[in-house]
């Protein structure tokens, strides 16, 4: 399914004593940059040299003068990158780094939703294929589906894909119907409403802060709905000590830093773990960006068509955010 030149990095090589060392030695070499999602192990976070969510990782790729971005990050988010910078080498440290919303959107599928209803715009969340961004519209971030979708005229019919509780979220937040695809993240729409609740009552004074891609009937209960970035500024500035955090919690490395006085609690799932990790994004180590580095790859290509046509939709959304 991904097109690239290795899945795999070789087994056997010399390591080096100190990785962060290595890196850093590589990203002079390679004149390359470390772009790294909030949902990253620590470490990873620790030697990029941008942390962000989608939208920020976005503009960060469009504005980077490095030769190789190499993609801390799951695969539509790299792909995303190398459409941005279609003449620029793009690295992902393993190429199984997957998404299962992307993955619940495939393009066959969608094409045939979308003809069957070609009076509709569609406003495609970020975290999908290059071939669905190249079907859609306008692309839109959790940090700006909902200013976007309200500059669209109220005559406008709406394809939303693929999540559908970012796409719930910004009806009710923008008080307009929307056709949705029935995507949902397998990390987001996996947390426990009762253990939510069961915390809350053990920490009294905590806020629920949660990320849109949540299901409805844990929304319910947050003090504060917002993207990763969103989340951690609100966690930073509020008065509050205590937050019961509703997302990959990856985030909370950066709002340790960001307020080390305050005490932030991953929101556990349905099943027995106590976190709720995304298995995609984990599966990239410090070790596997090394050799990434290293290596040259696993390096993300796309057809010459499919970046034309997903770049315009993204294109529309930085100058509409
Ligand atoms: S957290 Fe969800 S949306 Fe994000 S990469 Fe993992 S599966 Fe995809």
């Amino acid at each position: 399914m991904f097109a690239a030149t290795l899945d795999r990095q070789p087994t056997e090589y010399e390591k080096p004593e100190d990785l962060f060392e290595a890196i850093a030695t590589l990203k002079k070499d390679l004149n390359a940059i470390v772009l790294a999602h909030y949902y990253q192990d620590p470490d990873i976070q620790d030697i990029a040299d941008y942390i962000g969510d989608s939208l920020g990782l976005s503009r960060q790729a469009a504005e980077t003068h490095a030769d190789v971005i190499v993609f801390a990050g799951v695969h539509f988010m790299a792909e995303t990158a190398k459409i941005l910078n279609p003449e620029k080498q793009v690295l992902l440290p393993d190429l199984n780094a997957g998404c299962s919303l992307a993955d619940s959107c495939p393009p066959d599928a969608f094409a045939a939703f979308k003809a069957a209803h070609p009076d509709h715009l569609v406003v495609s969340y970020i975290n999908c294929t290059a071939d669905i961004k190249a079907m859609s519209d306008i692309i839109c971030t959790s940090a700006n589906a909902v200013k976007i979708v309200s500059q669209i005229p109220a005559d406008q019919p709406i394809i939303f894909a693929p999540d559908r509780n970012l796409g719930r979220y910004v009806m009710a937040e923008t008080q307009r119907e929307m056709l949705l695809w029935e995507g949902a993240c397998m990390v987001h729409e996996n947390f426990s409403e009762k253990k939510i609740v069961q915390l809350r009552i053990e920490y009294p004074g905590a806020e629920i802060i949660a990320h849109p891609e949540c299901e409805p009937p844990v929304l319910r209960h947050a003090n504060y709905i917002g993207s990763t970035t969103a989340l951690l500024k609100y966690a930073k500035e509020s008065a509050n000590s205590t937050f019961i955090v509703v997302t990959e919690p990856g985030i909370i490395h950066q709002m340790k830093k960001e307020a080390p006085d305050k005490l932030f609690i991953a929101a556990p799932p349905l099943n027995s773990c106590a976190c709720n990790e995304c298995p995609h994004m984990r599966l990239n180590t410090l070790e596997k960006l090394y050799l990434s580095m290293k290596n040259r790859q696993p390096e993300i290509t796309l057809p010459k068509s499919t970046i034309e046509a997903a770049w315009r939709p993204i294109q529309r959304m930085l100058e509409m955010s």
